[in-house]
C-alpha cells in the first residue's frame, strides 16, 4: 500500500488554546485581549495558507531494519528498536501543511511582526501535527478493512531525530518513501522542506508493546516527556 493524500484543511485547524500553549502560556492563565486576537488572527492566516497533504506507504520489517539502521548513528537502546520488533505492522510517512506557510512565517518575522509571527509558527506545527495525526487515522482504517486491526492493537509514531532515533535516518527513510512526490524534499542538514513538515514511522501492534519507561541515558535531555501521553493514549485508545 502507497497512497498519496489530500487531507482537507479543516481537519488540521489547532485551537486558540493549542496555540496559546505552544506559545508557553499556561491553560490556568487567562490571557490579555491583543494576545487572544493574536492566536485568532494567526489561525485564520494558517487556515487560509495550509494546504495539509501526505504520504504513508506500508514497509516490511526487514525494510524497516534498514531504514531505521540509517546511517548507524542511533542510539544503543531505543524504544523504536523493541517496539518495531515486536510491532505487527509498520507504514513510513511524511506530511507537510505546505510552504506558502512557511513562506508566510518568513514574511512576518521580515516584518517585525515577531509575535503575529511566532503565533502562527506555533499554529503551523500543531497543524502539521494534526496531519500526521490523520494519517495514522487513515492507516488504522486501512488496517481495519483488512481485518488486521482490533481492539487489542495501538498505534504511535516516531521521528528521526526523537527519542533515539538519529536526524540522519530522514536519508534512508525519505530514499524508500520518495516523499518527493507531495513536494517534500529533504536538505542537507536533514531538515524538511517545506519546513513544516513531519515525517517517521507509524507502528501498528498488540498495546502492551508500547508501554516503556522515560529512563533512557538521552531522556535526561527531553523537555516534554511526551511519551508518557502518549502511552496512556494508546492504552485508553
Ligand atoms: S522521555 Fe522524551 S526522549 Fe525519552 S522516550 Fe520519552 S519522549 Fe522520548
Amino acid at each position: 500500500m502507497r497512497r498519496t493524500i489530500s487531507i482537507p484543511p479543516k481537519y488540521v485547524v489547532p485551537s486558540i488554546d493549542a496555540v496559546l500553549k505552544g506559545q508557553g502560556i499556561p491553560e490556568a492563565v487567562t490571557p490579555d485581549e491583543t494576545t487572544t486576537r493574536l492566536a485568532q488572527q494567526s489561525i485564520s492566516i494558517y487556515r487560509d495558507h495550509s494546504d495539509p497533504t501526505g504520504i504513508i506507504m506500508e514497509i516490511s520489517k526487514p525494510d524497516f531494519t534498514e531504514v531505521y539502521r540509517g546511517g548507524g548513528k542511533n542510539e544503543e537502546e531505543t524504544p523504536l528498536d523493541k517496539i518495531y520488533k515486536a510491532s505487527d505492522s509498520l507504514a513510513l510517512f511524511a506530511v507537510t501543511v505546505g510552504e506558502s506557510v512557511s513562506a508566510k512565517i518568513s514574511g512576518l518575522f521580515r516584518e517585525d511582526e515577531f509575535a503575529l509571527g511566532s503565533m502562527l509558527d506555533s499554529a503551523a506545527s500543531l497543524g502539521a501535527e494534526m496531519a500526521a495525526q490523520a494519517l495514522e487515522t487513515f492507516y488504522a482504517g486501512y488496517l481495519k478493512e483488512s481485518g488486521r486491526f482490533d481492539s487489542t492493537v495501538g498505534v504511535m509514531q516516531f521521528s528521526p531525530g526523537y527519542c533515539g532515533w538519529h536526524m540522519s535516518g530522514q536519508k534512508k527513510l525519505f530514499q524508500h518513501l520518495r516523499p518527493d512526490e507531495v513536494g517534500i524534499t529533504l536538505r542537507e542538514s536533514f531538515l524538511m522542506q517545506p519546513l513544516k513538515s513531519i515525517s517517521g514511522v507509524i507502528v501498528v501492534g498488540a498495546k502492551e508493546i508500547f508501554e516503556f519507561d522515560d529512563d533512557f541515558p538521552f531522556c535526561s535531555d527531553c523537555d516534554t516527556h511526551s511519551c508518557r501521553d502518549r502511552i496512556e493514549a494508546v492504552l485508553n485508545q
